[in-house]
């Protein structure tokens, strides 16, 4: 059993606060990802920084007519969102093909662009894997690649981003905008 603290934050500055304040914690969105891999012992953090009550669940439309989507709506509302249906249509096919209804009820845009892959190997802690343990190797080149990357890989990794929607985002040109102790600053999606 590995013990965990558990923090709730309740503003944007309480949650880069209290992820500072513990060395080696992690945000928890729908836990759709993170808490299967605290299962089987891929992500052992010493504190989870739940973020899911921050008022960060709207797609808004600015002035310019680019959208702007909270981390914590849920895959399922952003793939329904009437505007984004209409105007940006991949996203929402996108974000349509990933897991299943009762995962994308759950799951927010910010954990899914966050999302860890989903190469076994990685997900096995018997196995070596450079991405999980770095300098251990990697299981896949030799082992079952099926789903592998093609294109873009490294000698140390050939795992593919995990992410559907991302795919959609980065082809959209999107921008992330990142929120933490230093203050804000914005990243392309790719
Ligand atoms: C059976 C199964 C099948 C799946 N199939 C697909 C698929 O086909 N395509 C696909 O794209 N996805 C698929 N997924 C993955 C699914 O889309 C992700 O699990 C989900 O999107 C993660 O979102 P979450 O909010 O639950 O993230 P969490 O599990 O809460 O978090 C994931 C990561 O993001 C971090 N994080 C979460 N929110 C924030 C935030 N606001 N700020 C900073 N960091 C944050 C967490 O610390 C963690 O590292 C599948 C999942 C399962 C279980
Ligand atoms: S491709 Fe190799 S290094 Fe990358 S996640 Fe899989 S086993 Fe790990």
């Amino acid at each position: 059993m590995e013990s965990f603290a558990y923090v709730r934050a309740g503003s944007l500055a309480e949650a880069a606060e209290a992820f500072a304040a513990h060395p080696g914690a992690r945000y928890l969105g729908g836990g759709t990802n993170l808490v299967d891999l605290m299962k089987l012992g891929v992500e052992r953090p010493t504190a989870l920084v739940d973020v899911t009550r921050l008022p960060l669940d709207r797609v808004t439309e600015l002035p310019d007519g680019s959208l702007r989507i909270g981390a914590l709506v849920r895959n399922s509302d952003l793939a329904a969102h009437p505007r984004v249906r209409d105007g940006w249509p991949a996203l929402s096919q996108a974000v349509l093909a990933g897991a299943s209804g009762q995962l994308r009820n759950a799951a927010t845009t910010g954990g899914n662009l966050l999302q860890r892959t989903r190469c076994p190997y990685f997900q096995d802690v018997s196995k070596p894997c450079n991405k999980r343990r770095p300098g251990s190797g990697c299981g896949a080149r030799d082992g079952v690649h099926r789903d592998h990357a093609v294109l873009g890989h490294s000698e140390q990794c050939i795992a593919t981003h995990p992410s559907d929607m991302a795919v959609a985002l980065a082809a959209l040109d999107a921008e992330v905008e990142l929120y933490g102790t230093a203050g804000v600053r914005r990243v392309a999606a790719a």
